[in-house]
């Protein structure tokens, strides 16, 4: 078989399963895993995959829109639903406010993950704690969604931090940020 053609198949079965089973591959369709080994390394270099032990998963698309990193994790992701119908992620409530700064009236729907319920958040009626006396594990200055006032203001009470509306929290997140800017010159 052609390298294209393994390439082909490679990628069909990473479209299909989001898994790339190197061993199960070779067995079914009597191919050296040696082959498959440099085909899974060539085609991790045109950034179509990522090397994991015993195969390969597809390269997740939903980098943020705003620095292009990958989520840290799926509490800390925001998906944002535009009129246009495309969908767009950001790694963290930091990055969508950005986003949003700019982008708010083209975003329909915005999709967060309350930080201590676990449950998902309408983020255009979320709290917001910028500020918190917390590691941050993504963006700085992190930014907390909660669902409710009252368990968003006993976190504070905790870690500090100050909880605001979307706009209000727009208007901070962009300040810094400008403020940071202003402070590099
Ligand atoms: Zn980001
Ligand atoms: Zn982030």
């Amino acid at each position: 078989m052609l390298k294209e053609e393994r390439h082909k198949l490679i990628l069909n079965e990473l479209d299909a399963t989001g898994l790339f089973d190197l061993k199960a591959f070779s067995r079914a369709y009597e191919m050296s895993e040696m082959t498959l080994y440099r085909d899974l390394q060539y085609l991790e270099t045109t950034g179509k995959l990522i090397r994991i032990s015993g195969g390969a998963k597809l390269l997740p698309i939903d980098s943020c829109v705003v620095c292009h990193k990958q989520p840290q994790s799926k509490r800390q992701r925001i998906t944002l639903h535009l009129i246009s119908g495309v969908e767009k992620k950001a790694c963290c409530a930091h990055c969508a406010l950005i986003y949003l700064e700019k982008h708010i009236k083209e975003v329909q729907q915005i999709l967060g993950t309350d930080f201590l319920m676990d449950t998902t958040v309408n983020v255009k009626r979320a709290n917001f704690v910028i500020g918190a006396n917390l590691p941050h594990f993504c963006c700085d200055p992190s930014v907390y969604l909660f669902s409710e006032c009252k368990i968003a203001t006993q976190f504070t009470k905790g870690f500090g931090g100050r909880v605001l509306s979307l706009e209000k929290a727009i208007e901070e997140v962009s300040e810094v940020m400008s403020c940071c800017k202003h402070t590099k010159k």
